[in-house]
């Protein structure tokens, strides 16, 4: 969806992660490597300034953690700012109030028709309390001929209730349709309107008329993403005129360049909550912003995991574990935890898929089951320590080491690898607390 930026920016913290100083030129380069990645991916000059502005107030300036990659420094920064931009939420799929009504508008051809039917199915999914003939497909667009009877049909396909009034005049039709929907009880009444293919007075008119009537704080806004730019013009221009609760963009599917997502809530302050992803009815996704930035930046699906993790873990545990971790506090015992936490996600190739997956590393299978072994002989060896030696590493010397490596059936040259490996991950763990990774994790 967002492909483009993805490339672009993989490529460009390639570059970057790669080098072990930064210097003010490096930085500068940086930026205005960004800058072209998001104006390329039609992102507006204003949006790609402020979000330059935001970023150098934070990088310069900063001092440079001796134990990180200056690289991973800097992409921190960009991930922290990105999520700012676009929106730093979590969001799954929207709750609409029932009994209520959605009032769908949008330009002609941005998808309003074939977005009410999807949003349907996925009502019908995702809120259990709604039933098939609870919600019920109306239209006021007789604008377009067919309109109707296209929404007609995916009333069927979706299985639930559909009416057509008798009225052609959008206001009267309106008053119809709420009656009709008071007298079967519809829980869910999804309103498709007219749209042009300019915002024009008269459609804005009889939209203000057909609110009134609605009295909805469900007001969806349509934007086809294909349009770029354009899209935002619309949206400020509904937004002065009528007002939305938020927007779905389609079309995402398509070769769109995405600049217009990316800049939207920073420029109307509002959210997008669904995207379409073609044309069928099951090819509309709740947006997640923070989920998305993690994409573009090549960062992998870690919120993918940890939900995985969240089904699969005993919350205390992993809570325990990921506080250790976001301090930077990590000792043994959370090392032990997290190589049992690991263990009931099931194998490591299956969790490698989630990981980000800087540079373009692949891991092969023959380094993927030496790791699963390895984990379980250092699993081992953490068991045979005592509480203070697993808190206080440092004190463990030779006769310590001996005494362990008997208790887990391991050499002594064992335990010391498991140490080296313990002081290396102590280390990471710092550089992906820096990296802003954990951010998210703790609502
Ligand atoms: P309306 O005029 O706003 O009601 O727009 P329609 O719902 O009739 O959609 C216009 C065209 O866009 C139709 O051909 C739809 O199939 C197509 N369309 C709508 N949403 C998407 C989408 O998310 N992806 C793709 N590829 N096509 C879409
Ligand atoms: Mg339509």
């Amino acid at each position: 969806m967002f492909d483009m930026l993805t490339k672009k920016f993989s490529s460009l913290f390639s570059a970057l992660t790669a080098s072990n100083t930064i210097t003010q030129s490096a930085i500068t380069d940086t930026t205005n490597q960004i800058r072209e990645v998001l104006l390329d991916a039609d992102v507006p000059y204003s949006v790609v300034d402020a979000f330059l502005a935001e970023l150098s107030k934070r990088v310069i300036g900063e001092k440079l953690v001796k134990s990180l990659n200056p690289g991973q420094q800097f992409m921190g920064h960009v991930y922290d700012v990105m999520c700012q931009f676009m929106g730093n939420t979590n969001q799954q799929s929207h709750i609409f109030s029932v009994p209520s009504t959605v009032l769908v508008m949008g330009l002609q051809g941005s998808g309003k028709t074939t977005t009410i039917a999807k949003l349907a199915y996925h009502v019908l999914q995702t809120q259990k309390k709604i039933k098939k003939n609870g919600i019920l497909l109306a239209s006021v667009d007789f604008y377009r001929p067919a309109a109707i009877d296209q929404l007609e049909i995916l009333a069927a396909q979706v299985g639930c209730s559909f009416y057509r009034a008798i009225s052609t005049n959008p206001v009267q039709a309106t008053t119809e349709i709420m009656n009709y929907a008071k007298k079967i009880g519809a829980q869910l009444i999804f309103l498709d309107t007219a749209g042009r293919l300019h915002i024009d007075t008269t459609m804005i008119q009889e939209l203000k008329i057909i609110d009134d009537i609605v009295q909805t704080p469900h007001k969806m806004l349509v934007l086809d993403s294909m349009t770029g730019q354009e899209s935002l013009n619309v949206a400020q221009a509904f937004d002065q005129a009528i007002g939305f609760e938020a927007v779905i963009f389609t079309k995402m599917d398509s070769d769109t360049r995405g600049g217009a997502a990316f800049a939207f809530k920073y420029m109307l302050k509002k959210s997008i909550i669904y995207i379409g992803m073609g044309e069928k009815l099951a090819d509309l996704q709740p947006f997640n912003p923070v989920r998305t930035v993690g994409r573009i930046l090549g960062k992998g699906d870690l919120l993918t995991l940890a939900e995985k993790a969240d089904a699969t873990i005993k919350q205390s545990d992993q809570e325990r574990s990921l506080k250790a971790l976001a301090k930077g506090n990590f000792t043994l015992e959370d090392f032990a935890n997290q190589i049992d936490m690991v263990k009931s996600l099931g194998s490591l190739s299956s969790i490698m898929q989630y990981l980000p997956n800087m540079g373009g590393a692949q891991l092969s299978r023959d380094t993927i089951d030496k790791g699963e072994k390895e984990m379980r002989t250092f699993r081992a060896i953490i068991s045979s320590m005592t509480q203070k030696e697993r808190y206080m590493p440092d004190i463990i010397d030779g006769s310590r080491k001996m005494r362990i490596a008997k208790g887990a059936g391991v050499t002594v040259s064992q335990v010391t690898t498991l140490l080296e490996r313990f002081k290396q991950s102590q280390q990471y763990v710092k550089l992906l607390k820096k990296s802003g990774l954990f951010k998210g994790m703790f609502r």
